[in-house]
């Protein structure tokens, strides 16, 4: 099963990985090297920042090391990624309180709802109860698929026909500590009505929950789209910036994303990465690792 979910991220990334492997075949380590592999890692989606990081590291290490065929290079590539990546590997704490509150952000479409539900079952295999709040109470879609989702899983899902989000997901807290639910997870709206601003009312979100308890939300997840590129970097900084992020999730890294982003986010908002989806189904949310996400993006 391990196998299949690699199989699918290093297939997601392949065509960054194709590029990339082919530029350090049967080559001289000159100026050229540097300079396609700037290209391929703007092209992969790292960015201005992230790629002028990796290339200049690299050009010290290939002289420090003098490295003189590309399979070298490559490694100290490798190297040079997994510990940009490094910080951002780290587990979600479970036991912490009772409830666990984790508040989930993200723009339509990003793969909320679905990451919600996977993270659902993920905690339940680890044995923890779980109750979610329907918090997008602007799309009554994004409260069915929840619904659907909490019946067929036998999970608490607190919801309120075109209610207050706030007051939704205050209930829900409260419901939770009552219930001495493990874990408590508040989907939000992605996008609003005109007039109102996403992130006043999710800072209002954040606001009552703490109401409801000081110490929560003890996570703000944000979950991102890996095919959004350098827009999805934006996004980590602006709902940082307003609500004070703990984690991201960063989604579809099966499909056709350039991977480089997570390299961007390493260098400018470096936020840690609990899971990655790489697929539709339950067990297509994993644990980042900087060390088998290198592996991929390179090949
Ligand atoms: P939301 O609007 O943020 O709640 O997004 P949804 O959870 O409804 O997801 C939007 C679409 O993306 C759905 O079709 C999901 O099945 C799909 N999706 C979510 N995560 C992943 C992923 O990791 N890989 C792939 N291939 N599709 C995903």
């Amino acid at each position: 099963e391990k196998q299949s979910w690699l199989r699918r991220l290093r297939s997601g990334l392949s065509k960054t990985s194709a590029g990339i492997a082919g530029i350090f075949v049967g080559v001289k380590v000159d100026e050229a090297l540097f300079e396609d592999l700037e290209a391929a890692l703007l092209m992969a989606d790292a960015g201005m920042d992230a790629t002028q990081y990796l290339i200049d590291a690299l050009r010290d290490r290939v002289r420090y090391e003098r490295l003189t065929d590309g399979a070298q290079v490559k490694a100290a590539l490798r190297d040079l990624l997994v510990e940009l990546l490094q910080p951002l590997e780290r587990s979600l704490v479970l036991g912490r309180a009772t409830p666990l509150v984790m508040m989930i952000a993200g723009v339509n479409g990003a793969g909320k709802t679905t990451s919600i539900g996977k993270l659902a079952r993920h905690l339940q295999n680890y044995g923890q109860s779980v109750l979610l709040a329907a918090g997008d109470t602007f799309r009554a879609a994004a409260r069915e698929q929840l619904a659907i989702w909490g019946e067929r899983n036998s999970v608490t899902v607190v919801e309120q026909e075109g209610g207050d989000p706030a007051a939704v997901i205050f209930d829900a807290v409260n419901a939770a500590r009552a219930r001495k639910i493990d874990v408590m997870m508040a989907d939000t709206a992605g996008r609003l009505p005109t007039q109102l601003h996403l992130m006043e009312e999710l800072r209002k979100i954040k606001r009552v929950i703490a109401k409801a308890d000081a110490a929560a939300p003890h996570e703000v997840l944000l979950v991102i789209d890996a095919n959004n590129g350098q827009n999805a970097l934006a996004q980590v900084k602006a709902f940082d910036d307003a609500l004070g992020l703990t984690g991201l999730i960063v989604t579809k890294l099966d499909g056709s994303a350039k991977g480089g982003i997570l390299a961007a986010i390493a260098r400018q908002r470096p936020i840690p990465v609990y899971f990655i989806g790489v697929g539709e189904k339950v067990e297509d949310l994993q644990p980042f690792s900087a060390l088998e996400f290198a592996n991929a993006l390179l090949g």
